[in-house]
């Protein structure tokens, strides 16, 4: 079975660009990815797309007929789409054998998508027929405050425990910002600390606030939380890092059969 590489992330992390240069490299190396988007209310997708959400809902005409918001509209989508999955995932299954991946690319609004009945089950339909692999993408240069990078790492980690897929954490746009100091962060608590420290000092002159306490006990959790992830910098805009990234989806689809299969064969 072809893997399933599902791009996650906050809107204007770069997911539709990091999805344009996987598609890129792949066709430069002859194994043209399957592509399915998600994202009813994209404009223009920069890429050729085989199975597009928005060929069966209008976003827009959604919006209008049931009166809703952006939110509203995205939802209202993605519960028509579930309607249909089992025709997609027959699509895919007949595909299966001459597609080397399936890219899917999922709504700019996260929350939308992770935290909705229909996401959930269109993710569990994916994810119950092909190994299936999360990229979840971070806006470097946005995330060099400890706090946002906290925060960021934290929706991560609720996104890994409600799906309890095999995650990669992709560091984006580093041609603009070097993704070393996450890196660091990541592997050695104390200069995670130390941040946090300089940072609380450079605030309001003092180190025993509140936020800095709460963070120190949450980098704590967060430190066995890191231990189940893959980490890759990648620039979508250069192509830097992208091959990186592909040897961290193989060493995720073995950890999807050896961890995820068995759960998901005794679940039936
Ligand atoms: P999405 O909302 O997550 O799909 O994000 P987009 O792919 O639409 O990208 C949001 C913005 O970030 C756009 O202006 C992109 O040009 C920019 N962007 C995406 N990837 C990179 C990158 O690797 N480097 C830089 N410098 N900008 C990027
Ligand atoms: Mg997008």
């Amino acid at each position: 079975q072809p893997p399933v590489i599902m791009v996650v992330g906050m809107a204007g992390s770069g997911k539709t660009t990091f999805m344009q240069r996987l598609n890129a490299h792949l066709h430069e190396k002859k194994e043209p990815p399957y592509i399915v988007n998600l994202d009813p209310a994209v404009k223009n997708v920069p890429f050729d797309r085989h199975i597009d959400i928005r060929d069966s809902v209008n976003y827009k005409q959604v919006m209008k007929q049931y009166n809703l918001g952006p939110n509203g509209g995205i939802m209202t989508c993605l519960n028509l789409f579930a309607t249909k999955i089992d025709q997609v995932i027959g699509i895919l299954e007949k595909r299966a054998s001459t597609i080397p991946r399936i890219l899917v690319d999922t709504p700019g609004q996260i929350e939308c998508f992770v935290w909705s009945a229909s996401g959930a089950i269109v993710t569990d339909a994916l994810a119950s027929s092909f190994p299936t692999v999360l990229a979840y993408v971070i806006d470097t240069p946005r995330t060099t405050s400890t706090s946002t990078f906290m925060s960021n790492m934290l929706y991560a980690c609720s996104i890994l425990y409600k799906t309890k897929l095999p995650m990669i954490i992709v560091f984006n746009k580093t041609d603009a910002q070097d993704a070393a100091f996450a890196k660091e962060w990541m592997t050695d608590f104390e200069a995670f600390q130390a941040a946090l420290r300089q940072e609380e000092e450079k605030e309001d002159g003092t180190n025993s606030g509140y936020m800095g306490s709460l963070m120190n006990s949450m980098s704590l959790m967060l430190d066995e939380f890191y231990n189940h992830l893959d980490v890759v910098s990648v620039s979508s805009m250069t192509g830097a890092g992208i091959d990186d990234f592909f040897k961290a989806v193989d060493s995720k689809v073995e950890e999807y059969k050896k961890d995820y299969l068995p759960e998901l064969e005794k679940a039936r």
